[in-house]
């Protein structure tokens, strides 16, 4: 699977398990066993278009490991996707699970396709058929898709249609992150960006930083949406909000409701007046308490990881802090990381939550969703606390460290076939 390493999101999850795996000491056998992916799963994807015109999309699924259970991960759907990003997102997905207990190994994957340029109709054609394709690969016991950038509960319930239909009767728990009439789960969609939230809140507590936060979300998208309206819930101040067209700075603080609302009537952010447009990278850099990126990987570099002005940075989303900009941050202790394994994995446990519901039909309400949750991501959270203050290594290598365990002590027990 070497080729994987082509890709330069693939070799920043690697230079991180790399990191993690020296201060484990694990031989370089059992590195090599939990590094790479178990499956990396092409397929071509041919959709007629509404012109009439026949366009074969790529895409991807890479089930990391199979050791612990189903495999477990988000669908991606977005133009330069490809397999060695899958396979970097699938690692980080088998380190969540496991940093958090699920008996999960990690999957990843998606179609390469710019879905704000796709009719309603072309996006379904690509979901069903992309289905069709994985089949073989699917399944409640074999592995759970649900939503990451570009997906939402709609494309899930394409997904169980078409995969029901093969099986001939209902199958719900092949996927999660499904609408609620579905047998979603109730906070799902909330979930990730409100367990941000939590842990940003948590941690800001624990600093003795003031009430009143003053937060930046870079993202506004499904986690970052929710993960800034928990934060305005929690009393804190949304001074900054960024999406693809550009950002906001308001420091009187912004009404993010208000926002959401402006950008789903199908207006841009970069249109809103209630403050001032910045760029992306001048939105990262601007002061603040807590700095959540919630949108793509690699955002904080080796060029502005020096100039960031945070006491927190909370990770929503993956992989967004390179290998370069980590060794700017180790030597910056007045900012806590909340790494993005421990920091988004909100989203997954309520997934977890949701399969657990489907396989019993017995469903919970959003109280016992939400306080099972926060008590799995606390109890998460102090563990890596603990061990980053115990060993003296980053929270990030900390956290990897926790979930890389797991992974090497379950495939050290199970011993190897044949
Ligand atoms: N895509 C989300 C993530 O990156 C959720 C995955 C899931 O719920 O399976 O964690």
């Amino acid at each position: 699977m070497e080729f994987l390493l082509q890709n330069s999101v693939f070799r920043m999850a690697c230079s991180q398990f790399d990191r993690t795996a020296d201060f484990l000491q694990l031989p370089d056998a059992v590195r090599e066993r939990v590094k790479w992916p178990k499956r990396a799963i092409a397929v071509s994807i041919p959709v007629r278009m509404d012109s009439g015109d026949v366009r074969v999309f790529s895409g991807y699924r890479v089930q990391h490991h199979l050791t612990l259970g189903p495999t477990k991960g988000g669908l991606r759907y977005a133009p330069d996707l490809d397999m060695g990003e899958s396979a970097a997102l699938a690692m980080w997905m088998s380190w969540k699970c496991a940093l958090v207990d699920l008996p999960y190994g990690g999957a990843k994957g998606g179609v390469a396709c710019d879905p704000r340029k796709l009719s309603l109709r072309e996006n379904e054609a690509i979901t069903r058929r992309f289905t069709q394709e994985l089949i073989p690969f699917i399944g409640p016991q074999v592995d759970v898709p649900a939503p990451d950038m570009g997906t939402n509960p709609q494309t899930m319930a394409w997904i169980l249609d078409t995969y029901s239909t093969h099986i001939g009767h209902s199958v719900p728990s092949v996927v999660t992150g499904k609408p609620l009439g579905l047998g979603g789960s109730a906070g799902r969609n909330e979930a990730t960006g409100r367990g941000i939230a939590f842990l940003a809140h948590h941690a800001a507590h624990q600093m003795k930083l003031p009430a009143e936060c003053r937060v930046i979300v870079q993202g506004f998208g499904n986690v970052g949406t929710y993960a800034a309206i928990a934060m305005a819930q929690y009393g804190s101040k949304v001074i900054g909000i960024g999406d693809v067209s550009g950002a906001i700075y308001n420091p009187n603080g912004i009404d993010v409701v208000a926002l959401r609302q402006f950008v789903d009537s199908g207006r841009s952010l970069a249109e809103y007046t209630e403050g001032e447009h910045i760029t992306n990278e001048q939105l990262l850099e601007q002061p603040c308490d807590i700095l959540i990126p919630a949108a793509k990987e690699q955002v904080i570099t080796g060029a502005n990881a020096a100039k960031i002005q945070c006491r927190i940075l909370a990770e929503g989303a993956n992989g967004p802090t390179t290998p370069e900009a980590d060794a700017i941050l180790d030597q910056r202790p007045e900012i806590l990381v909340i790494p993005d394994i421990l920091c988004n994995a909100g989203g997954v446990i309520v997934s977890y939550f949701e399969w657990v519901q489907g396989l019993q039909s017995f469903f919970w309400t959003e109280a016992e969703v939400m306080d099972k949750l926060y008590r799995i991501l606390t109890h998460a959270f102090t563990q890596v606390m603990r061990t980053a203050e115990e060993k003296k290594i980053p929270m990030r290598i900390a956290a990897l460290s926790i979930g890389i365990r797991k992974v090497s002590d379950a495939k050290a027990a199970r011993g190897l076939f044949p």
